[in-house]
């Protein structure tokens, strides 16, 4: 601590670094331009309804589970104070003690946002084209954070890693 002439100490600030301060702008605009993205994702699907039965959240029934980057993963991990435990039944463990609603709903993935249950519907066309284009700009956005980030992993990898 430095002393100061009249008054209390001041306390010392961490040496400034360039790069990290370079980082630390460059992860807030990723997490600005990923939620922008989550909502432009809303709006294409914003024609399809589902039961809301929950039953695409059951991942070790369904055998599927969200992909991520690590930019949504730090979205989602910062929406819940711990991360859940391992749920008996298998599910998503975002989900909510009756498994019936997910407990992220804001910040869940890109791709818990698509109807790719069975019991969705909505018009005959999904929109592919706008999917594919979001999916780029996901893309784009997880690396202005990280370039060498080799892909989106498993939510259950991103768990692993996380101890849990
Ligand atoms: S994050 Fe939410 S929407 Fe996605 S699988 Fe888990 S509970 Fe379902």
């Amino acid at each position: 601590m430095t002393e100061r002439v009249n008054g209390p100490p001041l306390q010392q600030h961490r040496t400034w670094s360039p790069d990290a301060a370079r980082q630390a702008h460059a992860e807030r605009a990723a997490a600005r331009a990923l939620d922008a993205l989550y909502r432009q994702a809303d709006t294409a699907w914003s024609g399809f309804r589902c039961p809301a039965s929950a039953e695409c959240c059951q991942l070790a029934e369904t055998g599927r589970q969200p992909w991520l980057w690590r930019v949504e993963w730090e979205a989602l991990r910062s929406a819940v104070p711990e991360i859940p435990p391992p749920r008996p039944d298998g599910g998503c463990r975002f989900l909510d003690a009756e498994g019936r609603r997910c407990t992220v709903y804001s910040a869940r993935p890109l791709g818990c946002r698509t109807y790719f249950c069975h019991r969705a519907t909505g018009p005959a066309r999904e929109p592919a084209e706008e999917m594919d284009r979001l999916q780029r700009r996901l893309e784009s956005i997880a690396r202005s954070v990280r370039p060498d980030e080799s892909g989106p992993r498993p939510l259950t990898a991103w768990l692993e890693e996380a101890g849990r």
